[in-house]
């Protein structure tokens, strides 16, 4: 709260869109699963009352809503991950999208999205089962029956981009431009800015993307100001969306740039981080780092408080009131 008070109260505004937020019940979890890694924490659930909880632990005195989806593991059950998001989320605070495997069978997808009210899609490249994962493709991960679905009902897409260059690479920018294109009435949301957690991968990168009417930007997990001071200066400021990637974010940790590559830094051992097994930094949450790098480009870009207000809520709303009035999810 100290970090809060001193750092953070005066610049985050009065309402809060999470763009990005994973919740998901224990009953999802095989009983022998060791549970999910949430920054070298093991967990076995993230309700929504804990969010709720958590919501208002980081952001005291703000109204906060959020998109809630599950927590896309090939082993763990979607089916069950995607009634439990739809049945807690209310379209008031809360908001759902739906897990979709390639396989999915695309008739039951749509009636799914619009009986329990998805306002999209959460592919996963983990879901597509190549033997190297970064082998996965975007067509793999979005085939066109799905994408078709999209289209017709204005859906969102949560899209984590596959393979190792990320945002930098050739084939996921060709095959997203692709899909843009084709379903223009999808909005396709690049999850963590398209993984570009390090400069070298954004920068020179956004040429083909920024133009995209329908290509948007998560902010999620972003730590470091100068990426986000490169996305701000390079896209129309309403294709940009603040998110967390709770209940990673209110992990302590912070990601950090080394030599043109990223590695999160933990206090805790965790597969994606190098961690301080001696004990010498007090850490934070990763989402308060990343509230820090957004506030120290929205400074020195200048950009004005109608901007933050924007990318912390109202560009998200937009998107969301627009899904919900097609769809239904209002009511
Ligand atoms: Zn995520």
């Amino acid at each position: 709260m100290k970090i809060f008070r001193e750092e953070i109260d005066d610049f985050l505004p009065q309402k809060i869109l999470d763009f990005h937020v994973h919740v998901f019940p224990e009953e999802i979890m095989p009983p022998d699963h060791e549970g999910w890694s949430a920054g070298g924490h093991r967990i076995r659930s993230y309700t929504l009352d804990e969010l709720r909880q958590d919501l208002a632990d980081l952001y005291p005195g703000r109204e906060c809503r959020a998109v809630c989806f599950g927590t896309p593991h090939e082993e763990l059950d979607s089916i069950a991950n995607n009634e439990y998001v739809a049945e807690k989320c209310d379209h008031k605070r809360f908001f759902p999208l739906r897990l979709i495997r390639p396989e999915d069978d695309p008739d039951a997808v749509r009636k799914d999205v619009l009986g329990k009210k998805f306002l999209g899609f959460k592919p996963y490249r983990n879901y597509v089962r190549k033997a190297d994962p970064e082998e996965v493709e975007v067509f793999d991960m979005l085939p066109d029956e799905l994408m078709a679905i999209a289209d017709e009902l204005g859906l969102i897409v949560m899209l984590h981009i596959p393979r190792k260059q990320r945002l930098a690479d050739p084939k996921n920018q060709g095959q997203v431009v692709a899909l843009a294109e084709r379903f223009p009435h999808a909005t396709i949301v690049l999850a963590h800015i398209g993984r570009a957690y390090y400069l070298k991968n954004i920068v020179g990168h956004l040429g083909d993307l920024a133009p995209l009417p329908n290509v948007y930007f998560d902010i999620a997990m972003l730590n470091h100001w100068e990426v986000l001071e490169y996305l701000f200066a390079n896209v129309e400021s309403h294709k940009i969306l603040y998110g967390t990637d709770l209940p990673i974010g209110i992990a302590p940790g912070k990601s950090v740039e080394i030599n043109n590559q990223y590695t999160y830094v933990t206090p805790a051992p965790w597969e994606l981080s190098i961690s301080d097994d001696h004990d010498k930094l007090v850490f934070t949450a990763f989402t308060y780092e990343e509230l820090r790098a957004i506030r120290k480009a929205v400074e020195r870009l200048g950009l004005s408080k109608q901007f933050v207000e924007d990318v912390f809520f109202h560009n998200g709303m937009r998107l969301i009131e627009q899904v919900d009035a097609r769809i239904g999810g209002g009511d």
